[in-house]
């Protein structure tokens, strides 16, 4: 077939799924116009044959990249034994899990189920039922929880509530009662706010939908004093910058604290759903057999993959590449920054970036035209260019993007309104 041929052809079939989406579908998303039919390492390929390199990875979750052959080989394995055995029976796979998971995070017991969202939810309600035991044994302490500005948790009820943007909770009201906000990184607002009526405080140690904000090492400090003189739970949501993607196997191993309950999803199984809730022994005690479950969590398929997923990640030293190419990307984007004022900041560790950019307007220019060049780049609150690539990223595809970038941003004409905003938006 000539290329001009395939390329009608793939647009032809692309065309009349938009139709039957735009009539079948619930219309939660406003998709790109492109059709994805496979992928390879950090590439993915689209009907007509053409390659795009991923710097987002399904929202940071293929951290292995597409058609990786051990994710391959356990998949296949497991298909051809056991894929569903609810959690009424054991499975092989469970506790080798669990073992991993608690040996990387310096946790003691795992929960696993289906999705960030869900592994978020475990958290809240643990750290309810906890407040609930320990008031059973005569301490003060309420059933509030502090959650940050900018803060992403997930789309149930409960996730919802401790999640800042407006338009995900407002739509939904009444979400649940009892969440109160607090300036992220903002120490005085975070002890004002805390008392003995909260029992959990809600954080991500990297903001990822927030824009790729670290949190500060005194903020986390303060977090983890507060929760300590009430026997409230520092609940650290990982989902995003859990399992490698900053270069450490949990972002919170980075500020030397230990939270008493962490979650884990996006890249645990390589695209498999999948998600787990970290916690310690003490606030594990709170939860007893009925109290919290789920048919399809931690089967034996998603397990076996998540393990393929961690044992490649230490066999290949993934980490440390992790921090090396992440440092490197890092520097480079700090390089465009000196070389264009439409960058007002680049934010964040490994190979979870973010490039602040002086308007919604350029910001959106700039994932679009990259996106024309066959490159994938997220926009994430408004005015933040997110990278969050396979871990498997070498420095020549930093390099592309970088090229790629410079193009793009030396298109880019700012007026003197659109340059003091972005003065202002620098750090
Ligand atoms: C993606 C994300 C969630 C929600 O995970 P889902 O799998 O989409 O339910 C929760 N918290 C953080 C930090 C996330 O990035």
């Amino acid at each position: 077939m000539s290329d001009s041929l395939k390329k009608e052809e793939g647009q032809m079939k692309l065309e009349s799924i938009q139709a039957a989406e735009q009539k079948l579908m619930l219309q939660t998303y406003q998709r790109y116009p492109v059709l994805f039919v496979g992928g390879n390492g950090v590439y993915l390929r689209d009907e007509q044959g053409v390659d795009y390199l991923d710097l987002l990875s399904g929202i940071g979750v293929s951290a292995l990249g597409y058609a990786h052959p051990a994710v391959e080989a356990a998949i296949v394995a497991q298909s051809k034994t056991l894929l569903h055995t609810s959690n009424l029976y054991y499975h092989e796979h469970t506790a080798e899990l669990a073992l991993r998971l608690t040996e990387i995070s310096g946790m003691d017991r795992a929960f696993f189920c289906n999705s960030g969202t869900e592994a978020w939810e475990a958290a809240l309600k643990l750290a309810r039922a906890h407040a609930g035991v320990l008031r059973s044994e005569g301490k003060t302490i309420g059933t509030k929880f502090l959650a940050m500005d900018q803060g992403f948790h997930g789309r149930t009820i409960g996730a919802v509530s401790t999640t800042y943007k407006e338009k995900y909770r407002a739509p939904f009201a009444p979400v649940m009662p009892g969440v109160e906000f607090v300036r992220f990184n903002d120490v005085a607002d975070l002890r004002e706010k805390f008392s003995n009526e909260v029992c959990g405080i809600c954080i991500e140690a990297v903001q990822g939908e927030g824009g790729v904000r670290p949190a500060s090492q005194e903020f986390i400090a303060a977090a983890r004093e507060l929760c300590n003189s009430t026997g409230a739970l520092l609940l650290a949501d990982e989902i995003q910058s859990g399992l490698g993607r900053t270069g450490e196997w949990f972002a919170y191993q980075h500020y030397g604290i230990q939270p008493d309950v962490t979650t884990l999803a996006k890249p645990i199984a390589n695209g498999l759903p999948m998600g787990a809730m970290l916690c310690t022994e003490e606030a594990a005690r709170a939860i007893t057999p009925g109290m919290h479950g789920t048919t399809f969590g931690g089967g034996p398929l998603v397990c076996a993959v998540a393990i393929a997923v961690i044992d490649t990640m230490k066999q290949t030293k993934l980490l440390e590449h992790v921090r090396e190419v992440g440092g490197y990307f890092k520097q480079r984007l700090e390089w465009l920054k000196s070389r264009h004022e439409c960058v007002a900041a680049v934010r964040g560790m490994g190979l979870m970036l973010g490039m602040e950019i002086a308007s919604e307007e350029l910001a959106t220019r700039a994932a679009s035209e990259m996106m024309q060049q066959h490159i994938i780049v997220n926009r994430t609150s408004e005015t933040v260019l997110r990278f969050l690539p396979p871990f498997i990223l070498e420095r020549s595809h930093v390099d592309i993007t970088i090229a790629a970038l410079d193009k793009v941003f030396s298109g880019f004409t700012l007026k003197s309104s659109v340059l003091a905003s972005a003065v202002l938006a620098g750090e």
